[in-house]
């Protein structure tokens, strides 16, 4: 079995990846054994500056396989909206400041983007995940999901700002949406599912019994 580490400390985007990952494919789910950051404790956690998405998951893939010796995959993730210049961005898990919470983002997005009609409040959803090894990545990807911001929260599943993000297409928000539908459209199923594809491939290269 290879252990392998999903560096989140949000439940719940692991218990989406470890879905959408066992998901994939047989070989995944035979070869697996699934490590969450709970179960370790002291480490610092790791620092988020990078510019985009995707230097943060793989800065923070490598931070935490150095610190686990284990194969470590990280995800970066969060919500860009096009009247707001694309906020917020890379700051979107502390958008209304510390300490992170999901009602302080939604009520500063909600306010931030008053008087904007709803035509111009197209926004998406982009995550990057990476696989890393104690000394390199080994793997990337990056998925996105387009979306339209509506004030009223509508739903109670998901996390994060999902009760604001209306998938046009399938006139629910991702809130709304089974956990399968969500992963089905999103910006996370979207990478992790490409993830998967090169994980699988390393798997039966390196195999460990
Ligand atoms: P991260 O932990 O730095 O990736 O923070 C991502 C932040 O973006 C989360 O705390 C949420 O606020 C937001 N976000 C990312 N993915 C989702 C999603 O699938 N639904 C809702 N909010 C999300």
């Amino acid at each position: 079995m290879r252990e392998i580490l999903l560096a989140t400390g949000n439940a719940g985007k692991a218990r989406e990846m470890k879905e959408i990952l066992s998901g994939v494919g047989d070989e995944i789910c035979r070869r697996v054994r699934w490590r969450h950051l709970q179960e370790f404790t002291g480490w610092p956690e790791a620092i988020e500056d990078g510019r985009t998405f995707l230097e943060n998951a793989q800065s923070k893939a490598l931070y935490y396989a150095r610190l686990s010796g284990l194969w470590t995959i990280a995800d970066d993730s969060g919500l860009e909206v096009d009247a707001l210049g694309g906020e917020p961005g890379v700051r979107s898990a502390r958008y209304a400041g510390e300490p992170k919470s999901d009602q302080a983002n939604n009520a500063l997005l909600v306010e931030r983007l008053a008087g904007v009609p709803d035509d111009q409040r197209t926004a998406r959803f982009r995550c990057a995940v990476a696989l890393a090894d104690g000394r390199q990545v080994l793997a990337s990807a990056e998925g996105t999901v387009e979306g339209r911001i509506i004030d009223h929260p509508r739903g109670a599943n998901g996390f994060g700002y999902d009760p604001h993000f209306l998938v046009v297409s399938a006139g629910m928000t991702a809130a709304e949406m089974p956990p399968e539908q969500k992963h089905a459209v999103s910006h996370r199923g979207q990478a992790l599912r490409k993830l998967a594809v090169q994980l699988a491939a390393l798997l039966s290269e390196r195999a460990v019994y």
